[in-house]
């Protein structure tokens, strides 16, 4: 095909859609059901409306091919596991006995059976349920929630193509069910799941399918010859099939890099790549492969995951050197649309100025159809849709929200003495010590106290005018009352002021900093039917007036014994938001930092001897791909550090860090060059202590000893055995008390019983210490 008819056929497609509908009906409709306020039956027709409303929203856009299958009640992964007739043993009998219900239990667990563990899709913030196998797993096809939705959209006389996660994927994400020897590896499984697809291929071509997406997002990262082999095999076998629908094999998040040749050569029919900015290799990668003749090629041009928008003529131009390249080339979003809100035009507060930046679900629809529109028909065709987007534009390119003089020349101005602590951590931990004058092992939290319904009730008494600021803020301080009173009661060595007046951790400050904006309506999908809201880094960000300050220095008024600052710090400022595209991260990283560091030395200004920034967002935040972690680690540790490195030396600083996993950052923590860590820890039983012990971390530590995501007290006892198994790893010295994190989601009860348990470990521990 020349490349004049490969851009005459270019279509406009995406892989999915947010899937709660405008007003959250679907959440709605599910907790409704696991209430028993709503039945099954209605929970399903809640759920075919809202997916047929989104078909006919995007066919009436102009959408030519809908996918069908992104759809879930809880997520497409765990949709995948009963697709393929993975149910964990445990939850056997509860899905024989009702689909839907033993859906739910392998998502959320029951009275006595866990659920799947649940961790984050590739580098969003989307979490997926763990496929859970081991040798004896039985693969069984269930194509049933599949062939259905595609008849549905089908039904509706729409050119519909079921969306899969494929089988390499799958299995990449799978970890060894219990009991199964952590050295198993799933992707082993291969020749017993490959019949299991090519049924479910069988069954859709059966009821209509000309294409199939499968998607093998797991591809975009680093792979070693035997994954990238069996990637090999999989299409292989797949495509020589003899009654298949033609495979579309996707990829997003990142660039394909060694899979893209092994794909290239593979027997589909087309592949579907990312080619937003940091993916942008595969434009030149795909070159080098000599392009993918004969096959269709998706271009992920818009980018499916951040809420700016698009350049059109910078991916028409794109789309123009791609059509050389391919036998067809279709316009898409570059991953799944479910990771942004659905529709900008719903939210009232945000200036129109800036309001006209951004595209959410319903507006990349817009931009796709008109790239594909361009594409076919010349962009002439598009002109008016052209310059209302130059202008859009050139507004935020030249709008002093973007830039802020101020801003700029101080992040100009930043040297590395900026970045530098006046002394380091071995002569500051002795100024520390004696301004502090804490005892050997001594106690502290993360920073957040239960998070009552009254609290929540009065932040929205607040918002509706029931109460004023004034009758918000004594409730407040009322709490912070309680909170301080029952540390110092029950012995704590370094209180903290509990966190009533936060919302969230993130939103928090950025609705105090000038350059971030928030959403009204800006929903998306956490996991499950957990929702979040995440502000939009929307130009340079400064600090007007003191954040925290007051609150903590209230607290510190009430007690004779130090009160610990709590800051967010600037990674996962910008890990749980919406991050600028026209700047590295790093330069909004440095921002960000900026402005905390301002709070940092006003904190350390009204007497706050202790500072916390917490980076639980340090981790989840690397790069994809190995070869871009030293860049993302080297300003993620600078921005840090220029957060927290104007304090004086006797100023202690801790950071927090919510994960037991942290092997591959070890160094970036050190470089942190934080006075104190606090790690979740528990679970595993002190084994990061362990880990840190082992890299010759020089530092201080708390490894928690309270697991805070259960309900469950620990006994004195069982804490104080924890802080024996630390002991072994970290002197004495060098060992704090903690629980695992934030104490937010648990209820006063437990809390106090925990910590009181917590306290007295730490002082049986200490007695057991030689004396010195
Ligand atoms: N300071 C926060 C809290 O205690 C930390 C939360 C977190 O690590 N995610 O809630
Ligand atoms: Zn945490």
């Amino acid at each position: 095909m020349t490349s004049k008819s490969a851009a005459a056929a270019a279509r406009a497609t995406v892989y999915g859609y947010p899937r709660q509908g405008p007003d959250r009906e679907l959440k709605k409709a599910i907790e409704g059901y696991w209430k028993g306020r709503t039945d099954a039956d209605a929970l399903r027709a809640t759920a075919a409306d809202l997916r047929r409303s989104n078909w006919r929203q995007l066919a009436g856009a102009g959408i030519h091919e809908v996918p069908t299958g992104d759809f879930s009640y809880y997520d497409h992964v765990l949709d995948t596991t009963v697709m393929v007739g993975a149910i964990p043993a445990r939850h056997r009998a509860a899905v024989d006995a009702d689909a839907l219900d033993g859906y739910f239990a392998m998502a959320r667990g029951t009275q006595d059976l866990a659920p799947l563990e649940m961790t984050k899709w590739f580098d969003t913030n989307y979490h997926y349920l763990v496929p859970e196998l081991g040798p004896d797993t039985v693969f069984a096809a269930d194509s049933g929630k599949q062939v259905a939705e595609l008849k549905e959209a089908l039904a509706l006389g729409l050119t519909a193509r079921p969306v899969l996660v494929g089988p390499v994927t799958y299995l990449l994400l799978a970890k060894p069910a219990p009991g199964v020897a952590a050295g198993f590896e799933p992707l082993t499984l291969l020749d017993r799941l490959l019949p299991v697809y090519a049924e479910v291929l069988a069954d859709l071509r059966a009821a209509g399918a000309e294409w199939v997406q499968l998607d093998e997002p797991a591809l975009v990262q680093d792979r070693t010859p035997a994954e990238l082999n069996a990637a090999e095999r999989a299409y292989r076998d797949l495509g020589a099939l003899p009654d298949r629908p033609k495979l579309l094999v996707a990829s997003y998040f990142d660039r394909l890099g060694e899979a893209l040749p092994v794909l290239a050569k593979a027997p589909v029919e087309g592949l579907a790549l990312d080619f937003t900015e940091s993916a942008a290799a595969n434009l030149d990668a795909l070159a080098a492969v000599g392009g993918l003749p004969g096959k269709r090629l998706v271009a992920g041009v818009v980018n499916g995951r951040n809420i700016w928008v698009n350049d059109l003529a910078k991916s028409l131009s794109t789309l123009g050197t791609l059509l050389g390249l391919a036998d067809r080339v279709d316009v898409a979003a570059s991953c799944s649309l479910l990771h942004v809100p659905l529709d900008a035009a719903a939210e009232r507060d945000i200036q129109p100025q800036i309001l006209r930046w951004l595209a959410f679900a319903k507006q990349k629809t817009a931009e796709i159809v008109a790239l594909a529109k361009g594409l076919a028909q010349g962009t002439d065709t598009i002109a008016a849709v052209l310059s209302a987007n130059r202008a859009d534009l050139a507004s935020r390119e030249n709008s002093p929200i973007t830039r802020d003089p101020a801003v700029r020349a101080r992040t100009a101005a930043i040297t590395d003495a900026d970045g530098r602590r006046s002394q380091p951590y071995t002569e500051r931990t002795t100024a520390q010590r004696a301004h502090l004058g804490l005892p050997l092992l001594p106690t502290t939290t993360i920073g957040s106290f239960p998070q009552t319904g009254e609290l929540r009730t009065a932040r929205a008494d607040l918002r509706t005018g029931r109460i004023d600021r004034a009758g918000y803020e004594e409730r407040i301080r009322a709490e912070i009352q309680e909170v301080v009173s029952f540390q110092e009661k029950a012995g704590i060595d370094v209180l903290v002021h509990g966190e009533p007046e936060r919302n969230d951790m993130v939103q928090y400050f950025a609705e105090q900093l000038t350059g971030y904006i928030a959403t009204q309506h800006g929903w998306v999908q956490s996991y499950g039917t957990r929702y979040v809201r995440p502000p939009i880094l929307a130009g340079d960000i400064s600090r007007p007036e003191p954040m925290t300050v007051r609150w903590t220095t209230y607290a510190q008024s009430l007690t004779g014994r130090p009160v610990k600052g709590m800051l967010t710090g600037p990674v996962t400022m910008l890990a749980w938001s919406f991050v600028r595209d026209d700047q590295p991260l790093g330069d909004t990283a440095r921002q960000v930092a900026l402005a905390l560091r301002d709070e940092v030395d006003d904190l350390e200004a009204a007497g706050t001897s202790v500072i916390q920034v917490d980076e639980p967002a340090l981790r989840e935040t690397l790069p994809l791909r190995a070869a871009d972690r030293p860049d993302y680690l080297a300003w993620a540790t600078e921005s840090f550090r220029l957060t927290t490195a104007g304090v004086r030396p006797e100023t202690q600083i801790h950071t927090h860090m919510c994960y037991a996993e942290f092997g591959d950052i070890v160094q970036a923590i050190d470089d942190l060059d934080a006075d104190v860590i606090s790690l979740e820890a528990a679970r595993s039983h002190m084994q990061v202590a362990c880990e840190l012990a082992a890299h010759g971390y020089p530092r201080e530590a708390g490894p928690g000893v309270y697991d805070i995501h259960s309900p469950r007290v620990p006994s004195a006892a069982e804490a104080a055995d924890l802080l024996r198994t630390g002991l072994k790893a970290i002197p004495a010295e060098r060992l704090w008390v903690n629980p695992d994190c934030g104490l937010k989601t648990r209820a006063w009860p437990e809390t106090r019983a925990s910590l009181e348990n917590l306290v007295s470990a730490a002082r049986t521990v200490r007695e057991e210490l030689p004396a010195s």
